[in-house]
């Protein structure tokens, strides 16, 4: 375990309890249902707005969401909270489903969204009016603001807040039918103007917002604030565990005040530390300014933190469930190291994608004592750490290209790959000798190289005994083809994308390295054949992905999803990230 995990592990994870990791919301439940609590029902739910793409915070929430239902026996539902129709969008809606599928979890028949429950929540708020719970205010969004006080000073009543039930309720429906403009009037909860909490201070149910909701049309003109809409529809769909961020921890007092006004079920709200990652801006408002202002492809570039730039970029739903699992569940807020993300990803494409080769910056190299035209075909392992993944040829000739940085004419102190006079093994071939150097007699540039090669020393031959100090990869010229690689470093230059320097915003951290295209590049024939979306091992260089987007047969585009540790050759560690 690297030292990343072990910082994460003692600062978040709770004590196990028989063999899985616990956490403090697992042991609430356990803890309920010992106690015989709701009928020992568990029934969670994973409550997205569909403003945007899923990032990887919210895959921190499904995993716990649908987790605990699937550990205990419960169901875990997928409800759309869509009481926003200026932001909402259907495109969201299916981004999240494929999303959640993809990282394995399954809400059955039970997709749900706020919307379905707006008759419902109309009746709720009826029902709080009739109760002399409800009024409807006169006050405009800045003069709501102006009376609601301040953290040290008491708000102010609101001078609509005396009016009768007769005239709220008349006031109520006529709003509903569209009576009045956009802000004019609003539905609010009669509480406290003094609470400490401000969440308390008579806030908004109902807004009249003439705008067309992506699933009920021009149905309704009045919308359910968040607020009324979210501990209602968990109480209608009888959720036992609420479980959300901490964020929402001061909004608890106002949940319960509606649901015991209401009396109906109630469910236990319990709130936990939303995920953050170093280099990484987490929070949709900035990953839709990204989109929006063109720093990077779309929802789905594979900088993106998001779901579907995940995929793309080659992550597995495995890596990141396993992820969401280590970084644990805390009460308090804290920042994870990328490095464990990344981190989770090696591990299990280590043990799944098969090892290719491919050369991102060719070099020629003429082996001059190889026969012309003579091709052998040489045993590659498919897969060192899972045998039954089997074997495959390549196919070994006079001329190969290897790696531009695996040759330097002259190498530093400790430089053990290919220069003058000096030998390496070709990786699964020979060893060979560095013995010329052809130069662009303009610009010199190195052109190609020549080497002479040792027939003793075929790879796996009894006699190939003799040792070199280094190994590296290479194709045969003739045999391999061209192919895209995108290497990938982070998106923002800062570990706290939001510390910008004085003046500027968190736009000013982008890094404006993130992308590297290479388009020279070259990989083993067979790779024209890849289906996208698939993950390989290119040998010494990192794990890869074919393009679900750019990459076709006839133009292969692979995404370098993380970096790896060298494990079988003596490369010198640059440091070097991308
Ligand atoms: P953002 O702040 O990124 O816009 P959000 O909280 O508004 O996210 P929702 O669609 O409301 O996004 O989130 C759905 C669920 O995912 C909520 O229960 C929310 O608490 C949870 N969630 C969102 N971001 C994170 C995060 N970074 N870590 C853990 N859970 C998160
Ligand atoms: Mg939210």
């Amino acid at each position: 375990m690297d030292e990343t995990l072990n910082r994460i592990s003692e600062r978040s994870v709770a004590t196990p309890t028989e063999g899985t990791p616990s956490h403090f919301i697992r042991n609430i439940v356990i803890e309920d249902l010992q106690q015989n609590k709701n009928a020992s029902r568990v029934h969670t739910r994973f409550p997205p707005e569909p403003n945007g793409y899923l990032h990887i915070g919210h895959a921190k929430s499904i995993c716990l969401n649908f987790g605990l239902a699937g550990e205990f026996g419960g169901l875990c539902n997928l409800r759309f909270d869509d009481t926003n129709p200026s932001k909402e969008d259907v495109e969201y809606v299916e981004s999240i489903k494929e999303d959640v599928r993809w990282l394995g979890f399954d809400w059955g028949d039970r997709e749900y969204f706020a919307s379905d429950y707006f008759a419902q929540l109309y009746q709720f708020a009826i029902q709080l009016i009739k109760a002399g719970k409800a009024y409807v205010c006169d006050l405009n969004a800045d003069q709501i603001r102006e009376y609601r006080g301040t953290l040290t000073e008491p708000g102010k009543n609101s001078p609509y807040r005396e009016r009768s039930v007769e005239e709220n309720l008349d006031l109520f429906e006529r709003m509903k039918v569209g009576e009045f403009p956009d802000g004019a009037r609003t539905l609010r909860a009669k509480i406290d103007m003094a609470s400490p909490n401000l969440n308390m201070r008579d806030p908004v149910m109902y807004r009249i917002l003439h705008a067309t909701h992506h699933r009920t049309g021009d149905e309704w003109c009045v919308y359910p604030t968040y607020d009324f809409a979210h501990g209602q529809s968990d109480s209608i769909e009888g959720i036992t565990h609420s479980i959300c961020t901490l964020e929402f921890e001061d909004h608890r007092p106002l949940y319960d005040w509606f649901l015991e006004q209401l009396n109906i079920h109630h469910p236990q709200q319990i709130e936990f530390a939303r995920l953050n990652l170093t280099f990484t801006a987490l929070s949709k408002r900035k990953l839709l300014q990204l989109v929006q202002q063109g720093h990077v492809g779309g929802w789905d570039d594979p900088r993106m933190p998001t779901l579907a730039g995940f995929r793309r970029r080659g992550y597995t739903p495995e890596a990141i469930r396993t992820f969401c699992e280590r970084i644990g569940v805390a009460k308090r807020n804290s920042t994870v190291d990328i490095a464990m993300l990344e981190h989770c990803l090696r591990e299990d494409l280590n043990k799944r994608a098969p090892r290719v080769m491919a050369v991102l910056r060719p070099l020629k190299v003429v082996i001059d004592n190889y026969p012309e035209g003579q091709i052998e075909e040489l045993d590659a392992v498919n897969n060192p750490e899972d045998p039954s993944m089997g074997t495959r040829k390549v196919s070994f000739s006079r001329e190969i290209y290897i790696e531009q940085d695996d040759f330097r004419e002259e190498p530093p102190k400790g430089f053990f790959r290919l220069s003058p006079g000096h030998e390496v093994r070709l990786r699964y071939a020979y060893i060979v000798k560095c013995t010329g150097v052809v130069k662009d007699s303009q610009t010199g540039e190195i052109k190609e190289i020549h080497c002479t090669y040792d027939p003793e020393t075929k790879s796996g031959s009894s006699q190939s005994s003799r040792k070199v100090k280094a190994t590296i990869h290479w194709l045969s010229a003739a045999h391999a083809v061209s192919a895209e690689v995108r290497l990938y470093d982070q998106l923002f230059i800062k570990e706290d994308p939001d510390d910008a320097p004085q003046g500027l915003d968190w736009t000013a951290n982008l890094n404006s390295h993130s992308l590297e295209r290479l388009t020279d590049c070259r990989v083993e024939p067979f790779l024209t054949n890849a289906k996208a979306g698939e993950r390989y091992q290119f040998e010494r260089l990192g794990y890869f992905c074919v393009d679900s987007v750019d990459s076709s047969p006839g133009y292969m585009v692979f995404n370098r999803a993380v970096t790896l540790r060298d494990t079988w050759a003596k490369v010198e560690r640059s440091g070097r990230r991308r």
